[in-house]
């Protein structure tokens, strides 16, 4: 009875390697940055941490590294935006004086 119950390592390490060739199962970006975000829950989250660490697609974890580099940037010019508007609505006000 236990023959059923084991999955033939052979088997699993066909699937592993289709699945890191094929990228048959890779998700989606978007659930990429959401789990990058501690948005995911339960199965989805479980699924993208076998899928990152356990089975470590080397496509999906350089997509979570751009997706952290994004994140980065993103959370680091905001005084730069600010300088930019600041900028923008003073040269707005200046074309205003002169016309
Ligand atoms: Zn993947």
């Amino acid at each position: 009875m236990t023959e059923n119950d084991a999955i033939d390592p052979k088997l699993a390490f066909t699937v592993a390697t289709v699945w890191r060739e094929e990228r048959i199962s890779c998700p989606h970006p978007h659930l990429l940055q959401s789990w990058l975000q501690g948005g995911l829950q339960g199965g989805a989250r479980d699924f993208l941490a076998f899928h990152l660490q356990d089975s470590k697609c080397p496509y999906c974890n350089a997509v979570l590294d751009d997706l952290r580099a994004q994140e980065d940037l993103a959370k680091a010019p905001k005084l730069e935006d600010l300088r930019d508007r600041l900028l923008r609505s003073t040269v707005a006000a200046l074309r205003k004086t002169r016309a």
